[in-house]
């Protein structure tokens, strides 16, 4: 490729709008440009580096006998309200009508409609099993898209679907995947960890999650350093602390703490410590809703209450999945806190509360603690469970943390943040029940097919990718991902015909050879070249100018190393054959 007949698109100035260093380096290398918020153009550099992506994960797929198929990006309405993720799937769900009134959504995920492939096409539990897939676009109407391509609206995707006569022969496919992707993400040269998984709006029981390490991550993975255990802290449980619960000393009673709002304020006003403050969180009990998400029942709205230690944190996932909570948690609002409890956030507690009420593991240890009074400015001092609060439930509720104990028994958890580029999932017969996809076993009896779904973030893996692998000068590319292998700076082309026919006799010679080369033939000036060539990442450079070439030698470069050598202009060749295995 020459640059001058190419669309470089490089940026000198750094993009305000990105916060993350991917997001801005896809900008400033050119690779991406945005056109509404989370809807972005690939630009040529970006499409090349996306296309090697493309490639590797094809190759793994095929290898484990997964076949390629393409479905519609639209989708009638109907396959969801089959598969009741119409309304459950909330607000992402893109929901639009065509000209004669049909309802349609632009497809965040394909369960419905190949489960409706599945269900039309196979016939016999001889098919099976069967594990389609595709590499096609995805809308998702975040409340957030940020961090660019990391969290888009709309992106690209390769999600398979696995079919199956048994939960064995699941297993097996999960297994192919699992190791498909693990193949995928170290050909990619990328440093990743497989985690426990929750299986969120996709449903089914078991999940592995796929996750870059890098500081720019959105999720938090907790690992042993003692065993293999790791998972999305959405998932990391949090065992029950050992010690025995301290006694009930004096009797409760109230303490001021006028315009305290905060468990640490209300410590620095009771002269506690933190840990010894209850946290109490009140959110909605679960109610009954219609197709379209409204509530049905008329009863009065009913609020749970729960409860942590004043210095941890409630984790929202583990929460949901207690049963009798909206799922996803919704917070009660102040209004409905009010009128419920005759209080305010900041000054609720278990003592008298008249709704549900969850202790966390580690809560429940708490004696002699302080928690709100359910009225304006007091609290409460010296509460203690079964004496003042008769009636509660325990359960694990909160974020694990740095040093806790891991959950196998095996070490101590640590956190880190990362990526989520994949996720394999269990569905089992979650769609294929509810779509009616059948077949028949070997007794003749007809029985739902048991299903596996895998997803990888097509664009997003670019982006954790340039998130480990850049430096001040640009982006770093792991070999498989690099948008050309080689590139070719001429000084001063257009002053020196011994400068342009080297550089067009080497550039000529690696196309040849089928090496993707970039010829920057701009006769700009000489930082300019370097620095855009840095910025793109392009692993190995020759540089030509004259005053080298008079020594009949031209300069080479290394992006990774930085290392420069001068080679004899006859050996260039062989030299970059052998630096790329040609
Ligand atoms: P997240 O938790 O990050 O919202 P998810 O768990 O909802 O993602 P999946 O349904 O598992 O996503 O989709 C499979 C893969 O698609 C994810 O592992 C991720 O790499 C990618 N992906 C999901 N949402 C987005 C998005 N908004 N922008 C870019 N990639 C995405
Ligand atoms: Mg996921």
């Amino acid at each position: 490729m020459r640059t001058s007949r190419y669309l470089l698109a490089t940026l000198k100035e750094n993009p305000v709008e990105a916060v993350v260093v991917s997001h801005r380096l896809m900008l400033r290398a050119g690779l991406i440009r945005q056109v509404a918020s989370g809807i972005y153009d690939w630009l040529p550099t970006g499409m090349r580096v996306l296309s090697k992506v493309e490639a590797i994960i094809r190759e793994e797929m095929n290898k484990k006998g997964a076949i390629e198929i393409s479905m519609p990006v639209v989708q009638p309405a109907e396959l969801w309200h089959e598969s009741g993720r119409y309304v459950k799937y909330g607000p992402e769900l893109c929901r639009l009508k065509d000209r004669k009134q049909n309802e349609f959504v632009l497809g965040p995920t394909h369960e419905e409609v190949v489960t409706a492939i599945a269900r039309n096409e196979i016939k016999s539990a001889r098919q099976l099993p069967l594990n389609l897939y595709q590499i096609q676009t995805k809308f998702r109407d975040e409340v957030r898209p940020r961090f660019g391509v990391m969290r888009g609206r709309e992106f690209i995707m390769k999600d398979a679907y696995s079919f199956h006569v048994d939960h064995a022969s699941l297993e097996q496919t999960y297994q192919d995947m699992y190791d498909a992707y693990s193949a995928v993400f170290t050909r990619l040269g990328l440093t990743f960890r497989a985690v426990e998984a929750d299986t969120g709006s996709i449903g089914g029981n078991h999940s592995h999650e796929f996750q870059v390490l890098a500081d720019a991550g959105e999720d938090t993975i907790a690992y042993s350093d003692a065993s293999d255990y790791a998972a999305n802290i959405e998932m990391a449980e949090a065992l029950a602390p050992q010690e025995e619960r301290g006694a009930p000393q004096d009797p409760y009673s109230k303490a001021p703490t006028p315009g305290c709002h905060t468990v640490d304020e209300a410590a620095g006003a009771l002269n506690i410590p933190s840990d010894n403050v209850l946290k109490s969180l009140v959110v909605h009990a679960a109610y009954e809703v219609d197709e379209d998400g409204k509530r049905v029942d008329d009863k009065p709205l009913e609020l749970v209450m729960l409860c942590l230690r004043g210095n941890q944190e409630l984790n929202e996932i583990k929460a949901a999945k207690l049963g009798g909570i909206a799922d996803p948690i919704e917070f009660a609002t102040e209004e409905e806190i009010a009128a419920y409890t005759g209080a305010h956030p900041g000054s609720l507690g278990p003592v008298d509360f008249k709704g549900r009420i969850i202790f966390d593991r580690a809560a429940e240890k708490m004696s002699n603690f302080a928690c709100g009074a359910n009225e304006d400015g007091y609290h409460f001092i010296n509460v203690n469970l079964d004496r003042d609060i008769p009636k509660y439930e325990v359960a694990d509720i909160r974020n694990v943390e740095e040093g806790d104990p891991s959950p196998d028994g095996k070490g101590t958890l640590h956190l880190r943040k990362g990526i989520e580029v994949g996720q394999v999932f269990m569905l089992g017969t979650k769609y294929s029940e509810a779509m009616g996809a059948t077949v028949t076993d070997k007794n003749g009896k007809n029985i739902p097919m048991e299903m596996g779904c895998y997803g990888i973030g097509v664009t997003r893996v670019v982006a954790a990718a340039i998130e480990q692998h850049h430096d001040d000068k640009g982006i770093v590319w792991p070999d498989a991902m690099a948008p050309f292998t080689v590139g070719i700076i001429a000084l001063g082309l257009g002053k020196s015909e011994e400068v342009k026919n080297a550089a067009e006799k080497l550039y000529k010679e690696l196309e040849d050879l089928g090496v993707e080369v970039l010829y920057d033939d701009r006769d700009e000036r000489a930082g300019v070249m370097f620095s855009d060539m840095e910025l793109i990442g392009v692993p190995h450079v020759v540089v030509i100018g004259a005053k080298n070439l008079a020594n009949g030698q031209v300069e080479y470069k290394n992006r990774r190393t930085d290392a420069r050598e001068n080679v004899k202009v006859e050996d260039i060749l062989a030299f970059i054959k052998e630096k790329i295995g040609r």
